[in-house]
Protein backbone atom coordinates (compact mmCIF):
# COMPACT_ATOMS: atom_id res chain seq x y z
CA UNK A 1 0.00 0.00 0.00
CA UNK A 2 1.31 3.54 -0.80
CA UNK A 3 1.98 5.99 1.70
CA UNK A 4 -0.68 7.84 2.24
CA UNK A 5 -0.95 11.57 4.40
CA UNK A 6 -1.27 12.06 7.66
CA UNK A 7 -5.39 12.30 8.24
CA UNK A 8 -6.67 15.80 8.47
CA UNK A 9 -5.87 17.50 11.69
CA UNK A 10 -9.02 18.32 12.90
CA UNK A 11 -10.84 14.60 12.30
CA UNK A 12 -11.41 13.87 15.88
CA UNK A 13 -12.92 17.28 16.71
CA UNK A 14 -14.86 16.65 13.16
CA UNK A 15 -15.90 12.89 14.71
CA UNK A 16 -16.97 14.42 17.87
CA UNK A 17 -19.42 17.25 16.68
CA UNK A 18 -20.43 16.23 13.25
CA UNK A 19 -21.13 12.42 13.51
CA UNK A 20 -21.54 12.14 17.65
CA UNK A 21 -24.86 12.77 19.69
CA UNK A 22 -24.30 15.36 22.47
CA UNK A 23 -25.80 16.19 25.86
CA UNK A 24 -26.24 18.33 28.05
CA UNK A 25 -25.85 17.11 31.54
CA UNK A 26 -27.12 18.53 34.83
CA UNK A 27 -27.45 18.09 38.79
CA UNK A 28 -31.21 17.31 39.02
CA UNK A 29 -33.08 19.35 41.83
CA UNK A 30 -36.60 19.85 42.49
CA UNK A 31 -36.77 23.68 43.15
CA UNK A 32 -37.73 26.32 40.66
CA UNK A 33 -34.11 27.54 40.36
CA UNK A 34 -32.00 26.74 37.06
CA UNK A 35 -30.04 23.25 37.00
CA UNK A 36 -26.36 23.82 36.52
CA UNK A 37 -25.74 21.52 33.57
CA UNK A 38 -22.40 20.92 30.87
CA UNK A 39 -22.84 20.70 27.60
CA UNK A 40 -20.48 17.87 25.43
CA UNK A 41 -20.93 19.98 22.08
CA UNK A 42 -19.48 23.29 23.43
CA UNK A 43 -17.83 21.91 26.32
CA UNK A 44 -19.19 25.34 28.27
CA UNK A 45 -21.13 25.11 31.64
CA UNK A 46 -24.49 25.93 30.72
CA UNK A 47 -28.05 26.73 33.13
CA UNK A 48 -31.04 24.35 32.62
CA UNK A 49 -34.50 24.88 33.09
CA UNK A 50 -37.59 22.76 33.06
CA UNK A 51 -36.00 19.46 31.49
CA UNK A 52 -36.26 16.14 32.56
CA UNK A 53 -34.05 13.27 31.69
CA UNK A 54 -33.78 11.91 28.20
CA UNK A 55 -35.39 15.00 26.70
CA UNK A 56 -34.27 16.41 23.23
CA UNK A 57 -33.67 20.28 22.94
CA UNK A 58 -31.18 22.62 22.12
CA UNK A 59 -28.05 23.42 24.28
CA UNK A 60 -28.57 27.18 25.18
CA UNK A 61 -25.21 28.27 24.29
CA UNK A 62 -23.96 26.61 21.22
CA UNK A 63 -27.71 26.01 20.08
CA UNK A 64 -26.46 22.19 18.89
CA UNK A 65 -29.11 19.37 18.91
CA UNK A 66 -28.32 18.09 22.14
CA UNK A 67 -30.01 15.68 25.07
CA UNK A 68 -30.77 16.38 28.77
CA UNK A 69 -29.43 14.02 30.98
CA UNK A 70 -29.89 13.55 34.82
CA UNK A 71 -26.34 12.76 36.12
CA UNK A 72 -27.49 10.79 38.39
CA UNK A 73 -29.41 8.56 36.43
CA UNK A 74 -27.22 8.77 33.12
CA UNK A 75 -25.07 5.43 34.15
CA UNK A 76 -22.87 3.79 31.46
CA UNK A 77 -23.26 4.24 27.59
CA UNK A 78 -21.46 4.80 24.67
CA UNK A 79 -22.17 6.17 21.32
CA UNK A 80 -19.97 4.85 17.96
CA UNK A 81 -19.96 6.29 14.57
CA UNK A 82 -18.02 6.07 10.68
CA UNK A 83 -17.09 8.82 8.79
CA UNK A 84 -15.28 8.96 5.32
CA UNK A 85 -12.00 11.02 4.28
CA UNK A 86 -11.32 10.96 0.57
CA UNK A 87 -7.20 12.32 0.34
CA UNK A 88 -5.57 12.23 -2.90
CA UNK A 89 -2.56 9.78 -2.94
CA UNK A 90 -1.19 10.24 -6.35
CA UNK A 91 -1.41 12.04 -9.79
CA UNK A 92 -4.07 9.65 -10.60
CA UNK A 93 -5.31 8.09 -7.12
CA UNK A 94 -7.50 8.71 -4.33
CA UNK A 95 -7.82 6.99 -1.17
CA UNK A 96 -11.15 7.05 0.97
CA UNK A 97 -10.18 6.32 4.79
CA UNK A 98 -13.00 4.65 6.61
CA UNK A 99 -13.13 6.24 10.17
CA UNK A 100 -14.37 4.98 13.12
CA UNK A 101 -15.39 6.52 16.60
CA UNK A 102 -16.12 5.51 19.99
CA UNK A 103 -17.48 8.28 22.65
CA UNK A 104 -17.75 5.95 26.42
CA UNK A 105 -19.45 7.95 29.17
CA UNK A 106 -18.84 5.95 32.62
CA UNK A 107 -20.74 8.15 34.79
CA UNK A 108 -19.20 11.16 33.79
CA UNK A 109 -19.34 14.50 31.77
CA UNK A 110 -16.23 13.93 29.51
CA UNK A 111 -16.16 10.65 27.66
CA UNK A 112 -13.07 7.91 26.91
CA UNK A 113 -13.13 9.45 23.47
CA UNK A 114 -11.35 6.79 20.32
CA UNK A 115 -10.99 7.47 16.80
CA UNK A 116 -9.13 4.94 14.24
CA UNK A 117 -9.06 3.98 10.85
CA UNK A 118 -10.65 0.37 10.14
CA UNK A 119 -10.67 0.07 6.13
CA UNK A 120 -9.37 1.92 2.95
CA UNK A 121 -10.97 2.15 -0.81
CA UNK A 122 -8.12 2.92 -3.00
CA UNK A 123 -9.42 4.37 -6.75
CA UNK A 124 -7.44 5.05 -9.68
CA UNK A 125 -8.56 6.27 -12.56
CA UNK A 126 -7.28 6.91 -16.27
CA UNK A 127 -8.87 9.84 -18.46
CA UNK A 128 -12.18 9.91 -16.77
CA UNK A 129 -12.25 6.06 -16.38
CA UNK A 130 -11.67 3.75 -12.96
CA UNK A 131 -9.23 1.74 -13.80
CA UNK A 132 -8.75 0.27 -10.02
CA UNK A 133 -10.93 -0.56 -7.41
CA UNK A 134 -9.43 -1.65 -4.15
CA UNK A 135 -10.60 -2.30 -0.52
CA UNK A 136 -8.45 -2.94 2.25
CA UNK A 137 -9.29 -3.41 5.89
CA UNK A 138 -7.29 -3.00 8.97
CA UNK A 139 -6.65 -6.38 10.92
CA UNK A 140 -5.31 -4.80 13.95
CA UNK A 141 -2.89 -6.97 13.92
CA UNK A 142 0.73 -6.15 15.27
CA UNK A 143 3.86 -6.97 14.08
CA UNK A 144 3.21 -7.98 10.82
CA UNK A 145 4.82 -6.46 7.76
CA UNK A 146 1.54 -4.59 7.15
CA UNK A 147 -1.71 -4.36 8.97
CA UNK A 148 -3.52 -4.07 5.67
CA UNK A 149 -5.47 -6.91 4.24
CA UNK A 150 -6.84 -6.71 1.02
CA UNK A 151 -10.61 -7.31 0.75
CA UNK A 152 -13.64 -7.23 3.03
CA UNK A 153 -13.32 -7.85 6.98
CA UNK A 154 -14.65 -11.13 7.41
CA UNK A 155 -17.61 -11.73 9.05
CA UNK A 156 -19.00 -14.75 10.86
CA UNK A 157 -22.21 -14.56 10.06
CA UNK A 158 -23.81 -12.27 6.96
CA UNK A 159 -27.48 -11.67 8.61
CA UNK A 160 -25.85 -9.64 11.26
CA UNK A 161 -24.86 -6.14 11.56
CA UNK A 162 -20.84 -5.57 12.39
CA UNK A 163 -20.13 -2.44 13.68
CA UNK A 164 -16.45 -2.72 12.62
CA UNK A 165 -17.67 -3.80 9.29
CA UNK A 166 -19.86 -1.07 7.84
CA UNK A 167 -18.58 1.40 6.17
CA UNK A 168 -21.60 3.69 5.50
CA UNK A 169 -21.15 7.14 7.54
CA UNK A 170 -20.67 10.77 7.03
CA UNK A 171 -18.27 12.56 5.03
CA UNK A 172 -15.72 14.36 6.27
CA UNK A 173 -16.31 17.55 4.19
CA UNK A 174 -14.01 20.41 4.84
CA UNK A 175 -11.56 18.88 2.38
CA UNK A 176 -13.45 18.39 -0.63
CA UNK A 177 -12.45 20.79 -2.85
CA UNK A 178 -9.00 20.21 -2.54
CA UNK A 179 -8.72 16.34 -2.59
CA UNK A 180 -10.91 15.91 -5.42
CA UNK A 181 -9.49 19.19 -7.59
CA UNK A 182 -8.15 17.99 -11.22
CA UNK A 183 -9.66 14.54 -10.58
CA UNK A 184 -12.55 13.17 -12.62
CA UNK A 185 -14.97 14.33 -9.36
CA UNK A 186 -14.17 18.09 -9.60
CA UNK A 187 -17.60 18.79 -10.86
CA UNK A 188 -19.50 15.90 -9.15
CA UNK A 189 -21.38 17.92 -6.86
CA UNK A 190 -20.48 15.89 -4.10
CA UNK A 191 -20.37 18.77 -1.54
CA UNK A 192 -23.44 19.95 -2.90
CA UNK A 193 -25.34 16.45 -2.61
CA UNK A 194 -23.62 15.88 0.72
CA UNK A 195 -24.75 19.32 2.56
CA UNK A 196 -28.21 18.71 1.36
CA UNK A 197 -28.64 15.96 3.93
CA UNK A 198 -25.32 15.50 5.99
CA UNK A 199 -26.48 11.85 7.00
CA UNK A 200 -24.24 8.85 6.44
CA UNK A 201 -23.89 7.04 3.46
CA UNK A 202 -21.61 4.71 1.06
CA UNK A 203 -19.71 7.74 -0.52
CA UNK A 204 -18.01 5.44 -3.05
CA UNK A 205 -21.16 4.77 -4.60
CA UNK A 206 -21.41 8.00 -5.31
CA UNK A 207 -17.99 8.53 -6.92
CA UNK A 208 -18.32 4.97 -9.49
CA UNK A 209 -22.35 6.47 -10.46
CA UNK A 210 -20.80 9.93 -11.46
CA UNK A 211 -18.20 8.51 -13.42
CA UNK A 212 -20.48 6.19 -15.63
CA UNK A 213 -23.57 9.20 -15.26
CA UNK A 214 -22.06 12.53 -15.25
CA UNK A 215 -25.89 13.94 -15.20
CA UNK A 216 -26.06 13.52 -11.53
CA UNK A 217 -24.05 16.92 -11.72
CA UNK A 218 -27.22 18.56 -13.68
CA UNK A 219 -29.47 16.82 -11.14
CA UNK A 220 -28.01 17.64 -8.10
CA UNK A 221 -26.77 21.24 -8.80
CA UNK A 222 -30.53 22.06 -9.70
CA UNK A 223 -31.81 20.27 -7.10
CA UNK A 224 -33.47 17.31 -7.48
CA UNK A 225 -31.66 15.86 -5.11
CA UNK A 226 -33.92 12.66 -4.68
CA UNK A 227 -33.74 11.47 -8.45
CA UNK A 228 -29.64 11.50 -7.84
CA UNK A 229 -30.01 9.84 -5.06
CA UNK A 230 -32.12 7.09 -6.89
CA UNK A 231 -29.60 7.21 -9.35
CA UNK A 232 -26.76 6.79 -6.78
CA UNK A 233 -28.41 4.24 -4.57
CA UNK A 234 -31.92 3.15 -5.55
CA UNK A 235 -30.93 0.47 -7.68
CA UNK A 236 -28.46 -1.02 -5.28
CA UNK A 237 -31.32 -3.88 -4.37
CA UNK A 238 -31.26 -4.78 -8.17
CA UNK A 239 -34.60 -5.51 -8.19
CA UNK A 240 -35.04 -2.56 -10.80
CA UNK A 241 -31.76 -2.29 -12.67
CA UNK A 242 -31.48 1.00 -13.85
CA UNK A 243 -35.54 1.04 -14.34
CA UNK A 244 -34.69 5.05 -14.51
CA UNK A 245 -33.41 4.99 -17.47
CA UNK A 246 -36.62 4.72 -18.94
CA UNK A 247 -37.45 8.00 -16.86
CA UNK A 248 -34.11 10.17 -17.34
CA UNK A 249 -32.27 10.62 -20.31
CA UNK A 250 -28.12 10.61 -19.34
CA UNK A 251 -27.23 11.54 -22.67
CA UNK A 252 -29.38 14.51 -22.44
CA UNK A 253 -27.02 18.03 -23.19
CA UNK A 254 -29.70 20.27 -21.28
CA UNK A 255 -32.27 19.69 -17.91
CA UNK A 256 -35.04 19.34 -20.13
CA UNK A 257 -33.41 16.71 -22.26
CA UNK A 258 -32.47 15.05 -19.39
CA UNK A 259 -35.59 14.66 -17.73
CA UNK A 260 -37.88 14.79 -21.11
CA UNK A 261 -40.17 17.81 -19.85
CA UNK A 262 -40.97 20.91 -20.87
CA UNK A 263 -39.30 24.13 -20.07
CA UNK A 264 -42.18 25.48 -18.31
CA UNK A 265 -42.44 22.39 -15.96
CA UNK A 266 -39.06 22.36 -14.60
CA UNK A 267 -39.60 25.26 -11.61
CA UNK A 268 -42.64 23.26 -10.61
CA UNK A 269 -40.40 19.91 -10.99
CA UNK A 270 -37.72 21.72 -8.77
CA UNK A 271 -39.87 22.91 -5.96
CA UNK A 272 -41.81 19.37 -5.73
CA UNK A 273 -37.89 17.49 -5.84
CA UNK A 274 -39.90 14.51 -7.18
CA UNK A 275 -38.35 10.61 -6.11
CA UNK A 276 -38.36 8.30 -8.93
CA UNK A 277 -41.50 7.18 -8.56
CA UNK A 278 -43.74 10.53 -8.07
CA UNK A 279 -41.36 11.61 -10.72
CA UNK A 280 -42.89 9.00 -13.14
CA UNK A 281 -46.57 10.00 -12.00
CA UNK A 282 -46.04 13.88 -12.52
CA UNK A 283 -44.55 12.74 -16.53
CA UNK A 284 -47.26 10.80 -16.51
CA UNK A 285 -49.53 13.46 -15.75
CA UNK A 286 -48.04 15.96 -17.91
CA UNK A 287 -47.59 13.25 -20.77
CA UNK A 288 -51.93 13.75 -21.03
CA UNK A 289 -51.75 17.66 -20.48
CA UNK A 290 -53.04 17.76 -16.49
CA UNK A 291 -50.59 19.89 -14.91
CA UNK A 292 -50.80 18.49 -10.97
CA UNK A 293 -51.54 20.42 -8.32
CA UNK A 294 -48.13 21.60 -7.03
CA UNK A 295 -49.56 21.39 -3.10
CA UNK A 296 -50.29 18.19 -3.42
CA UNK A 297 -47.36 16.87 -5.55
CA UNK A 298 -45.23 18.42 -2.64
CA UNK A 299 -47.67 16.26 0.23
CA UNK A 300 -46.73 13.48 -1.95
CA UNK A 301 -43.60 13.92 -1.94
CA UNK A 302 -43.14 14.92 1.62
CA UNK A 303 -45.41 12.17 2.65
CA UNK A 304 -44.10 9.27 0.10
CA UNK A 305 -46.92 8.66 -1.90
CA UNK A 306 -46.00 7.65 -5.71
CA UNK A 307 -48.59 5.19 -6.70
CA UNK A 308 -50.32 7.55 -9.61
CA UNK A 309 -53.62 6.05 -9.27
CA UNK A 310 -54.16 6.61 -5.03
CA UNK A 311 -53.86 10.25 -6.25
CA UNK A 312 -55.95 9.83 -9.94
CA UNK A 313 -58.74 7.77 -8.32
CA UNK A 314 -59.75 9.67 -5.86
CA UNK A 315 -59.56 13.16 -8.13
CA UNK A 316 -61.93 11.83 -10.26
CA UNK A 317 -64.57 12.34 -7.24
CA UNK A 318 -62.93 15.65 -5.36
CA UNK A 319 -60.54 18.46 -5.64
CA UNK A 320 -56.74 17.82 -4.55
CA UNK A 321 -57.16 20.04 -0.89
CA UNK A 322 -60.51 17.95 0.22
CA UNK A 323 -57.94 14.57 -0.57
CA UNK A 324 -55.14 16.03 1.51
CA UNK A 325 -57.19 16.61 3.94
CA UNK A 326 -59.13 14.15 4.30
CA UNK A 327 -56.11 11.48 3.98
CA UNK A 328 -54.33 13.27 6.76
CA UNK A 329 -56.82 12.90 8.84
CA UNK A 330 -57.47 9.51 8.67
CA UNK A 331 -54.03 9.09 9.05
CA UNK A 332 -53.84 10.88 12.19
CA UNK A 333 -56.26 9.17 13.67
CA UNK A 334 -55.87 5.61 13.04
CA UNK A 335 -52.12 5.94 12.85
CA UNK A 336 -50.17 2.94 13.92
CA UNK A 337 -48.29 3.59 16.71
CA UNK A 338 -47.72 0.23 18.45
CA UNK A 339 -47.43 -3.34 17.02
CA UNK A 340 -51.19 -3.79 17.88
CA UNK A 341 -52.31 -0.23 17.96
CA UNK A 342 -53.53 1.51 14.91
CA UNK A 343 -53.69 0.59 11.31
CA UNK A 344 -52.08 2.64 8.99
CA UNK A 345 -47.90 2.60 8.72
CA UNK A 346 -48.16 5.64 6.17
CA UNK A 347 -50.53 7.67 4.33
CA UNK A 348 -49.63 5.57 1.14
CA UNK A 349 -51.51 2.79 2.93
CA UNK A 350 -54.50 4.98 3.93
CA UNK A 351 -54.63 6.31 0.00
CA UNK A 352 -54.43 2.05 -0.83
CA UNK A 353 -57.61 1.38 1.02
CA UNK A 354 -59.06 5.17 0.08
CA UNK A 355 -58.66 4.03 -3.94
CA UNK A 356 -59.96 0.38 -2.96
CA UNK A 357 -63.37 1.91 -1.44
CA UNK A 358 -64.07 4.47 -3.49
CA UNK A 359 -64.12 2.55 -6.44
CA UNK A 360 -66.06 -0.47 -5.23
CA UNK A 361 -68.27 2.12 -3.73
CA UNK A 362 -68.80 3.02 -7.38
CA UNK A 363 -69.06 -0.07 -8.58
CA UNK A 364 -72.30 -0.84 -5.83
CA UNK A 365 -73.60 2.34 -7.45
CA UNK A 366 -72.97 4.27 -4.10
CA UNK A 367 -74.65 8.40 -5.03
CA UNK A 368 -70.28 9.58 -5.49
CA UNK A 369 -71.53 13.29 -4.68
CA UNK A 370 -72.52 12.61 -0.89
CA UNK A 371 -70.28 13.72 1.08
CA UNK A 372 -71.33 10.88 3.37
CA UNK A 373 -70.19 8.05 1.42
CA UNK A 374 -66.86 10.52 -0.12
CA UNK A 375 -65.52 10.88 3.58
CA UNK A 376 -66.49 8.05 5.91
CA UNK A 377 -65.58 8.82 9.80
CA UNK A 378 -63.36 5.74 9.69
CA UNK A 379 -62.02 4.73 6.30
CA UNK A 380 -61.26 0.72 7.33
CA UNK A 381 -64.52 -0.13 8.11
CA UNK A 382 -66.41 1.68 5.34
CA UNK A 383 -63.60 0.17 3.16
CA UNK A 384 -64.55 -3.48 4.83
CA UNK A 385 -67.91 -3.25 4.79
CA UNK A 386 -67.90 -2.58 1.11
CA UNK A 387 -65.94 -5.16 0.46
CA UNK A 388 -67.48 -8.03 2.71
CA UNK A 389 -70.30 -8.36 0.79
CA UNK A 390 -71.87 -11.96 -0.16
CA UNK A 391 -70.82 -13.20 -3.20
CA UNK A 392 -73.91 -12.63 -5.31
CA UNK A 393 -73.95 -8.73 -4.40
CA UNK A 394 -70.79 -8.78 -5.02
CA UNK A 395 -70.88 -10.07 -8.36
CA UNK A 396 -73.31 -8.59 -9.28
CA UNK A 397 -71.49 -5.20 -8.68
CA UNK A 398 -68.13 -6.75 -10.48
CA UNK A 399 -70.48 -7.27 -13.72
CA UNK A 400 -72.17 -3.71 -13.51
CA UNK A 401 -68.45 -2.37 -13.28
CA UNK A 402 -67.03 -4.42 -16.19
CA UNK A 403 -69.84 -4.39 -18.34
CA UNK A 404 -69.40 -0.02 -17.74
CA UNK A 405 -65.75 -0.76 -18.70
CA UNK A 406 -66.27 -2.50 -22.00
CA UNK A 407 -66.43 0.10 -24.53
CA UNK A 408 -63.93 2.31 -22.92
CA UNK A 409 -61.52 -0.91 -23.13
CA UNK A 410 -62.55 -1.83 -26.53
CA UNK A 411 -61.98 1.91 -27.76
CA UNK A 412 -58.62 1.83 -25.64
CA UNK A 413 -57.34 -1.74 -26.96
CA UNK A 414 -59.52 -3.23 -29.23
CA UNK A 415 -57.22 -4.16 -32.45
CA UNK A 416 -58.20 -6.71 -35.58
CA UNK A 417 -55.11 -8.26 -37.70
CA UNK A 418 -53.44 -11.26 -38.86
CA UNK A 419 -56.44 -13.33 -38.27
CA UNK A 420 -56.54 -12.24 -34.61
CA UNK A 421 -59.05 -9.59 -32.37
CA UNK A 422 -58.82 -8.31 -28.85
CA UNK A 423 -61.97 -8.02 -27.02
CA UNK A 424 -62.40 -6.95 -23.32
CA UNK A 425 -64.49 -9.27 -21.12
CA UNK A 426 -68.27 -8.38 -20.82
CA UNK A 427 -68.99 -9.74 -17.66
CA UNK A 428 -67.02 -11.51 -14.72
CA UNK A 429 -68.84 -14.84 -15.98
CA UNK A 430 -66.82 -14.03 -19.11
CA UNK A 431 -63.57 -14.43 -17.05
CA UNK A 432 -64.51 -17.16 -15.43
CA UNK A 433 -65.49 -19.13 -18.76
CA UNK A 434 -62.38 -18.22 -20.64
CA UNK A 435 -60.18 -19.51 -16.86
CA UNK A 436 -62.48 -22.81 -17.59
CA UNK A 437 -62.06 -22.87 -21.23
CA UNK A 438 -58.08 -22.72 -20.72
CA UNK A 439 -57.31 -24.36 -17.24
CA UNK A 440 -55.94 -21.24 -15.93
CA UNK A 441 -56.77 -18.96 -12.58
CA UNK A 442 -57.71 -16.01 -14.76
CA UNK A 443 -60.76 -15.84 -12.43
CA UNK A 444 -59.16 -14.44 -9.37
CA UNK A 445 -58.21 -11.03 -11.65
CA UNK A 446 -61.99 -10.14 -11.83
CA UNK A 447 -61.68 -7.85 -8.55
CA UNK A 448 -58.50 -6.57 -9.46
CA UNK A 449 -59.84 -5.96 -12.62
CA UNK A 450 -62.74 -3.65 -10.97
CA UNK A 451 -59.99 -2.08 -8.52
CA UNK A 452 -58.10 -1.18 -11.76
CA UNK A 453 -55.13 -2.86 -10.82
CA UNK A 454 -54.88 -5.07 -13.88
CA UNK A 455 -56.39 -5.40 -17.17
CA UNK A 456 -57.65 -8.65 -18.60
CA UNK A 457 -57.81 -8.99 -22.55
CA UNK A 458 -58.72 -11.82 -24.56
CA UNK A 459 -56.70 -12.29 -27.79
CA UNK A 460 -59.84 -14.63 -30.31
CA UNK A 461 -59.36 -15.88 -33.73
CA UNK A 462 -61.15 -13.84 -36.02
CA UNK A 463 -62.56 -16.90 -37.27
CA UNK A 464 -64.02 -18.12 -34.34
CA UNK A 465 -64.34 -14.83 -32.07
CA UNK A 466 -66.30 -16.41 -29.26
CA UNK A 467 -64.10 -18.92 -28.56
CA UNK A 468 -61.48 -18.46 -25.88
CA UNK A 469 -57.70 -18.86 -27.45
CA UNK A 470 -55.45 -16.22 -25.31
CA UNK A 471 -55.67 -14.37 -21.93
CA UNK A 472 -53.64 -10.97 -21.70
CA UNK A 473 -53.03 -9.68 -18.33
CA UNK A 474 -51.81 -5.49 -19.01
CA UNK A 475 -50.34 -3.89 -15.73
CA UNK A 476 -49.31 -0.05 -15.45
CA UNK A 477 -49.81 0.20 -19.59
CA UNK A 478 -47.65 -2.81 -20.18
CA UNK A 479 -48.40 -6.64 -21.04
CA UNK A 480 -48.03 -8.19 -18.06
CA UNK A 481 -48.69 -11.81 -19.25
CA UNK A 482 -50.19 -13.30 -22.14
CA UNK A 483 -51.16 -16.96 -21.83
CA UNK A 484 -53.09 -19.75 -24.46
CA UNK A 485 -54.09 -23.10 -23.24
CA UNK A 486 -52.89 -24.61 -19.76
CA UNK A 487 -50.70 -21.97 -18.96
CA UNK A 488 -48.32 -21.65 -21.65
CA UNK A 489 -47.03 -18.90 -23.57
CA UNK A 490 -48.47 -17.76 -27.30
CA UNK A 491 -46.95 -19.25 -30.13
CA UNK A 492 -45.19 -17.52 -32.74
CA UNK A 493 -47.96 -16.64 -35.36
CA UNK A 494 -49.86 -14.98 -32.50
CA UNK A 495 -46.61 -13.40 -30.41
CA UNK A 496 -46.02 -11.89 -33.84
CA UNK A 497 -49.71 -10.29 -33.37
CA UNK A 498 -49.48 -9.41 -30.29
CA UNK A 499 -45.89 -7.36 -30.75
CA UNK A 500 -47.96 -5.28 -33.53
CA UNK A 501 -50.40 -4.49 -31.22
CA UNK A 502 -48.29 -3.60 -28.38
CA UNK A 503 -46.51 -0.94 -30.83
CA UNK A 504 -49.89 -0.21 -32.64
CA UNK A 505 -52.51 0.10 -29.47
CA UNK A 506 -51.12 -0.94 -26.22
CA UNK A 507 -47.77 2.07 -26.66
CA UNK A 508 -49.45 4.30 -28.73
CA UNK A 509 -49.86 7.69 -26.83
CA UNK A 510 -52.82 9.21 -28.98
CA UNK A 511 -54.63 6.22 -27.30
CA UNK A 512 -53.52 6.51 -24.10
CA UNK A 513 -54.41 10.17 -24.77
CA UNK A 514 -58.16 9.06 -25.64
ZN1 LIG B 1 -23.25 23.64 23.76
Amino acid sequence: MKVVKALPRDINTFMHLETLPHYVFYDYHNRKAPMKGYCTACKKEVEVVGKKNNDKGFCPKCKRAVTFKSRGRRGHFHDRSTAQVIQRVGENEIVVRFMKAYASYHKCDIPDFNVYETARLLIRWEGNKIVKWDRFYHSYTHGALTPWCRGDRPRFNRWCYYFENDLCGFLYHKNLDKALKGTPWQYSALKEYYYQDPTPLYMPHYLRTYSSYPVLEYLVKLGFVRLATYIVYGDAGGHHYRSWEKLINVNGKTITEVLGVEKKHIAFLRQVDPGIQQFNMIKGMLNEGVVPDMELMKWCSRTDVSQSDYITVPLRFMTPYKLMKYATEQYNTYRRIAYNKGIYSGVSNVLSDYKDYLLMSEALEHDMKSSFVLYPNNLREAHDRVNDLTKAETSAAYDRKLTKMFSGLMERYGFNKLGFTVLPPASSKDIAREGDKLHHCVGRYVSSMVKEECIILFIRKTSAPKKPYCTVEIKKGDIAQARIQNNNPPPPKLQKFIDLWKQQVVYAPERIAA
